[in-house]
């Protein structure tokens, strides 16, 4: 039997009549059997998202204030949607224990994860499907990490004897039982899990937007939309700062070779973007998938006569930066030059201590740190063994007055990455996407 994850997002579940709408793509599909949730996210631009109302119920409990208001808004938004679905739902013996924890445990990931916890049994209730609670299969070590081989195991037993289950997202449990959760947006990550363990034929991940985009559309007036984008690209636009889908989610499924479809719960006719692991030879050869680009980033510059002769140079250049814990995330360099690009806020604290280290070991002759510089990331497989890519790239960089001061690209020929100064990051952004990217 084919199988679909199906992993509906918080705006997507955001109250009874979003709901609705998601269990009526479930029903459209027999195949969308495995259902992960997100909590009630915003029903409009000025209203709170469930888990920000539950980490703040904590904040308040931790510091001894009053948290009855903020737990009653939570309490209110569930039980507007158990009403509005006409459910028998009882939310009283939740909320009791809720209370209870907050008045005797601070457990900030316990309180985060009831969002999903609650919205995913109500849903459960609805669909007439067995609700799975990830405290049983979605496992963590006791240093936060995840156990992916025993997640794995542990979610295919619970899932493979169901026809149907929702799944609540987010959220695990460590082996002394304790509640963890993922960083925020972390349900996708979970769907991910749910897909690899379940063997499924398609992960679809149900958002508010159509799709991923080729540019930020804060920057550039009505991007394209991205049809296709194979996992390598995607890893490289999502870590330039490109969001729609958790940066991390897409690691489950790229190693089932799992396609993931992003598709919008407000228009369900629109295809959205299929990731999948190459992207159909069928499709118009295009030069660039995408350009994103991230602000706050700092280049600690080294210049020494010979540097390309002293052995070691610059594994202990790195070393220095790795003792303080600092990872580093280009490292362009010349005959006599290397730059160690981080971000801006991995210096805080140790910037001077690093440069100290820097001139007492290394005697550079000359050392100099540049802030606030912006990477753009320009991405698409259309750009290996392909002439006149970059050209175009810095012709239109050039074109806008903007100065590059760092070019990288990586072995795979798949992004090219030049450093602007922050000012200069949107302007560039545009006019590399006007020339490359438009249709
Ligand atoms: N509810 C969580 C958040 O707001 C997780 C999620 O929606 O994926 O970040």
């Amino acid at each position: 039997m084919e199988t679909i994850v199906v992993k509906f997002g918080g705006t997507s579940l955001a109250d009874a009549n979003q709901i609705r709408k998601a269990a009526g793509i479930i029903r459209e599909n027999p195949a969308r059997r495995y259902v992960v949730c997100s909590a009630p996210g915003k029903r409009s631009r000025e209203d709170v998202k469930v888990t920000d109302l539950l980490y703040r119920c904590q904040t308040l409990a931790e510091a001894g204030e009053d948290f009855q208001p903020a737990l009653d808004e939570v309490r209110a938004r569930f039980e507007e949607i158990v009403r509005d679905l006409e459910l028998s739902f009882q939310l009283d013996v939740e909320f009791a224990i809720i209370r209870e924890h907050l008045e005797t445990r601070h457990e900030r990931d316990y309180m985060a994860s009831r969002g999903e916890y609650l919205n995913s049994k109500i849903i459960a209730a609805y669909l007439c499907f067995p609700f799975v609670d990830p405290a049983e299969t979605v496992c963590f070590e006791d240093n936060g990490e995840l156990d992916t081989e025993r997640t794995n195991h542990r979610l295919f037993a619970a899932l493979a004897p169901l026809d149907n289950a929702v799944i609540a997202g987010f959220y695990g449990a460590r082996c002394d039982g304790v509640i963890h959760t993922f960083s925020r947006g972390g349900s996708d990550i979970t769907g991910s899990l749910v897909a690899r363990a379940t063997g499924a034929n398609l992960y679809e991940n149900w958002t508010d937007v159509s799709g991923m985009l080729a540019a930020d559309p804060r920057i550039v007036d009505n991007p394209r939309r991205i049809e296709y984008i194979s996992y390598q690209e995607l890893r490289e636009l999502s870590y330039m700062g490109s969001s729609v889908f958790h940066e991390d989610a897409m690691f489950p499924c790229q190693r089932a070779g799992i396609p993931i479809n992003i598709r919008n719960t407000n228009c369900p006719e629109d295809p959205g973007t299929m990731i999948v692991a190459s992207l159909p030879r069928i499709l118009p050869p295009r030069q660039i998938t995408g350009v994103a680009g991230h602000k706050g980033f700092t280049s600690i510059q080294v210049e020494k006569a010979l540097m390309n002769s002293e052995i070691g140079f610059g594994a202990r250049l790195l070393k220095i930066f790795a003792d303080h814990g600092v990872s580093f995330e280009h490292c362009p360099s010349g005959i006599d030059t290397m730059s160690v690009i981080v971000h801006g806020s991995a210096l805080a604290g140790c910037k001077d201590k690093i440069m100290q280290e820097i001139r007492e070991q290394l005697r550079p002759d000359a050392l100099i740190a540049e802030e606030h510089l912006a990477l753009i990331a320009v991405v698409g497989h259309g750009m290996s063994y392909n002439k006149g890519v970059a050209a175009a790239i810095f012709a239109a960089v050039s074109d806008a007055g903007i100065n590059i001061r760092m070019i990288d690209q990586g072995s795979s020929e798949i992004n090219i990455i030049i450093a602007v100064e922050e000012k200069d990051c949107e302007n560039a952004i545009r006019s590399i996407y006007s020339r490359l990217a438009e249709d």
